[in-house]
C-alpha cells in the first residue's frame, strides 16, 4: 500500500517546528533589523551578536578597471593563487592554481603558514613569467576568517576557524604578516586590499551587474555583506567624504547568538549546536548552511525511527550503530540535494542515499517521508536567508537591487534559489525589484577588482 506522507499527522506534528509562516519571518526580519543597528552603533557593538564590520571597501567596480592583478585566495583546505586580467568591456581572464595547505602548516606557527603563501605564489609567477624588475603587482587577498579591519590593507585575526590554529597571529595584521613574507622572497608584489568571500562576491557580481549592492555566502558556512551609507555606520572610523557608502561585512551567522532565535529554533537545532565545536555560537548559520543541514534531516530522521514512524516492520537489520545513519555527520547536506532531486514514485536517488547510509531495502513511504523531511529542512533554510536577504533589500530601497551568491549549497541545490525568491516575494517592499546572481568567477576575481582599484587611488 502506499500513503502520502503528508497525510501521516504524526510525521507532520514532527516536521511542524520547522515551518515558517509570514509572520515568524516577519518577526526574524524585525529581530534582525535591530541586531544590524546594534552592531552598527558603537555603544552596543561590543555585545552585538551580528557584528556589522565596515570593510573601508567605498566603491563598486565599474567594467571600466583594466590591467593585470593577483590574488590569494585562502578559506579552506584548498589554497588558491589567481592572475586575473581585466580587458576592456569588463572582459575577464583568469588564470589561477590550486595549492595545498598541509596539516603541519596548518598547525604550525604563523609565520611559516605566510611564507608558505609566499612560496606559492613565487612558484606561481614564476610559470607565469611575472617574476621582473621594474613591475610591482598589486594583490587581493581573501581571508576567510573573523577579522577586525583597521583599514582596507590592514586587518587583525578575531579568532581561527576551520581546522587552523597557527601560532602568533590571532591579533596580529594578517596583512602585514602576508608582506613580510613577500618582501623576505623579494617578490615584485604589493598586497593593497584584505578581502572577504563575501565582499569578493559582491565584487565580482557589481563588474557585470551595476545594480549589485549585496554579497550573499551559502556554502559551509553562511554570511553577507551589503553597501550602507556611511552615516548609517556609527563605528566608522573613516572619513565621510564621497561616495559616503562602505561595505558592510555582516558575519550574519551569528545573528541569534544572544538567543534572540529561540523562539524558532528546534530540538534539532539545540542538539546540533551542542554537540559542535562551537556551542552557542553561529546559531543561525547551524539552521542554514552545508555544514549543518544534512545533520539536521539525519536528527529527524532518527527521531522519526525512535517513534517508530519510518522504516516500520524493518527494524531488524538498522542495530548495526556503525552505519553513517548512526554516525554524527553521516548524512551530507550534498545527500538533501540528492534526494530532492528525484521525481516521481521510482525515488533512484534516495534509494541510492539510503543504501550509503546503511539501509537496504526502504520502502515507498520511507523514501517519500525522508524526502519529506528534507524539503522541510532545506526550505527553511531558504526561507530564513531569503527573510535576511529582505531585510537589507529594504534597507537599500533603491528599484533594482542585485544580490551576488556563491556557495556550493546555493549552487547545486535543486530548489534553493527557488524557495528563496518565493519568500522574498513577499517580504521585499514591493517598489523594489530584485535579483539573485549566481557568482561565476567567486571571489578570487572579487579581491582582485578591489585591488586595482585600491591600486588606482593609492
Ligand atoms: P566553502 O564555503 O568552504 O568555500 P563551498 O561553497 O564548496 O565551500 O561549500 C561547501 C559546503 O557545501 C559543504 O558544507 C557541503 O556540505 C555543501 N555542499 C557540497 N555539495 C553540495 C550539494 N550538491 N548540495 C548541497 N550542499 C552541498
Amino acid at each position: 500500500h502506499t500513503r502520502h506522507p503528508e497525510s501521516n499527522e504524526q510525521i507532520e506534528k514532527v516536521l511542524e517546528s520547522l515551518r515558517l509562516d509570514d509572520e515568524k519571518l516577519r518577526q526574524v526580519m524585525q529581530l534582525l533589523e535591530q541586531e544590524m543597528d546594534a552592531g552598527l552603533s558603537p555603544a552596543t557593538h561590543k555585545n552585538a551578536d551580528v557584528k556589522m564590520f565596515p570593510t573601508y571597501v567605498r566603491n563598486i567596480a565599474d567594467g571600466t578597471e583594466t590591467g593585470q592583478v593577483l590574488a590569494l585566495d585562502l578559506g579552506g583546505t584548498n589554497f588558491r593563487v589567481l592572475l586575473v586580467t581585466l580587458l576592456p568591456q569588463s572582459r575577464v581572464e583568469l588564470t589561477s592554481k590550486i595549492f595545498v595547505i598541509p596539516q603541519s602548516i596548518m598547525l604550525g606557527p604563523g609565520v611559516n603558514l605566510f611564507r608558505h603563501l609566499a612560496d606559492c605564489l613565487l612558484d606561481f609567477m614564476k610559470k607565469e613569467n611575472l617574476v621582473k624588475p621594474g613591475v610591482r603587482y598589486p594583490l587581493g587577498f581573501t581571508f576567510s576568517f573573523p577579522c577586525k579591519q583597521e583599514g582596507l590593507a590592514s586587518a587583525r585575526l578575531t579568532s581561527w576557524t576551520k581546522g587552523f590554529t597557527c601560532a602568533g597571529v590571532v591579533g596580529e595584521d594578517v596583512v602585514n604578516m602576508l608582506q613580510t613574507a613577500i618582501d623576505e622572497k623579494d617578490i615584485n608584489v604589493q598586497c593593497v586590499a584584505l578581502v572577504n568571500d563575501t565582499v569578493g562576491t559582491l565584487m565580482a557580481c557589481a563588474y557585470k551587474d551595476p545594480n549589485t549592492a549585496i554579497g550573499l555566502i551559502l556554502g559551509t558556512g553562511t554570511n553577507a555583506c551589503y553597501m550602507e551609507k556611511i552615516g548609517r555606520v556609527g563605528t566608522w572610523d573613516g572619513d565621510y567624504n564621497e561616495p559616503k557608502q562602505v561595505i558592510i561585512n555582516m558575519e550574519w551567522g551569528a545573528f541569534g547568538n544572544n538567543n534572540r532565535l529561540n523562539h524558532i529554533r528546534t530540538k534539532y537545532d539545540e542538539e546540533v549546536d551542542l554537540s559542535s565545536v562551537n556551542p552557542s555560537k553561529q546559531i543561525f548559520e547551524k539552521m542554514i548552511s552545508g555544514m549543518y543541514m544534512g545533520e539536521i534531516v539525519r536528527l529527524i530522521i532518527l527521531d522519526l525511527m525512535q517513534q517508530d514512524l519510518l522504516f516500520i516492520g524493518q527494524r531488524d537489520g538498522y542495530g548495526d550503530y556503525r552505519t553513517p545513519l548512526f554516525t554524527r555527520g553521516g548524512f551530507y547536506t550534498k545527500f538533501v540535494s540528492t534526494v530532492e532531486t528525484d521525481e516521481g514514485i521510482a525515488f533512484a536517488n534516495t534509494r541510492r542515499v539510503l543504501e550509503d547510509m546503511g539501509i537496504r531495502n526502504p520502502t515507498f513511504d520511507d523514501c517519500a517521508i525522508i524526502q519529506h523531511i528534507c524539503k522541510n529542512v532545506s526550505k527553511r533554510a531558504a526561507k530564513l536567508s531569503g527573510a535576511c536577504l529582505a531585510v537589507i533589500i529594504n534597507r537599500i530601497n533603491k528599484p533594482n537591487v542585485t544580490v551576488g551568491v556563491d556557495g556550493s549549497l546555493y549552487r547545486y541545490h535543486p530548489r534553493f534559489k527557488r524557495n528563496m525568491e518565493k519568500c522574498m516575494k513577499n517580504l521585499v517592499n514591493k517598489n523594489i525589484k530584485f535579483k539573485l546572481t549566481l557568482s561565476d568567477d567567486g571571489s578570487g576575481k572579487g579581491a582582485a577588482l578591489i585591488a586595482i582599484v585600491a591600486d588606482r587611488f593609492q
